[in-house]
């Protein structure tokens, strides 16, 4: 696996909360965090049908625009007695034409089990793969995922997207429910990142 001795990382994301995080958990390791909204790129289409597909189109795209080392993410909630669903679909099931309306996503996918009549427990995962991209072209891919539970109605007002429906095994309260710093230990993507860091940065 390659290490990364470069002093700049890109992170190919428009969300100031993702932004921060990785700032905080990169900063032992000597990195300056360059955001894609300050280097003024554009959001690619995510046209893929996995995780994994569409965090590459996001770092590829950013490692062209700027010829920096990139890590670009996609993340999403898939629930197992609909398939998987909605999966790489998570932020669309959530489009209104005007916005996103999570209270809607979420009920969308409670009354897609009801219909199915889905036994419970309604396993799920919240998954996040990561890409790494060096401007070679080099890439290094890193998982995590955050096994539990879908339940209703939702709970909590803490976190975001569908984080009220969702109870992570060894747990009794959902995302929503719980603090966020609780939350960030725990979630899909702190366990991806402890991977990238464990391959790359140590
Ligand atoms: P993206 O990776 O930023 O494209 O996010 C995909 C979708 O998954 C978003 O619409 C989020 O609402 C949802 N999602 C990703 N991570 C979480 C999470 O930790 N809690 C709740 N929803 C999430």
């Amino acid at each position: 696996m390659r290490k990364f001795t470069d002093k700049r990382l890109l992170v190919a994301t428009h969300n100031a909360g993702k932004l921060a995080e990785m700032r905080a958990l990169l900063a032992p390791y000597g990195v300056e965090i360059v955001g894609a909204a300050e280097q003024g790129l554009s959001e690619p289409v995510e046209t893929e049908d996995s995780f994994l597909g569409n965090a590459r189109i996001k770092a590829q795209a950013a490692v062209e625009a700027t010829g920096l080392p990139v890590l670009a993410d996609d993340s999403g909630i898939s629930v197992d007695a609909l398939n998987g669903a909605p999966g790489v679909y998570t932020a669309d099931w959530a489009e209104t034409g005007n916005g996103r309306d999570f209270g809607m996503a979420m009920a969308k996918t409670w009354e897609a089990l009801e219909a199915r009549q889905a036994p419970e427990p309604r396993i799920a995962q919240f998954r996040c793969t990561l890409v790494l991209m060096w401007p070679d072209g080099h890439e290094e891919v890193f998982e995590g995922v955050l096994p539990g539970r879908v339940v209703w109605p939702p709970r909590g007002a803490e976190g975001h997207g569908y984080d009220p429906i969702f109870m992570p095994d060894g747990h009794g309260i959902t995302l929503g429910e719980m603090a966020p710093e609780m939350k960030n230990r725990l979630s899909h993507r702190a366990l991806a990142v402890e991977n990238m860091i464990g391959g790359c940065f140590e």
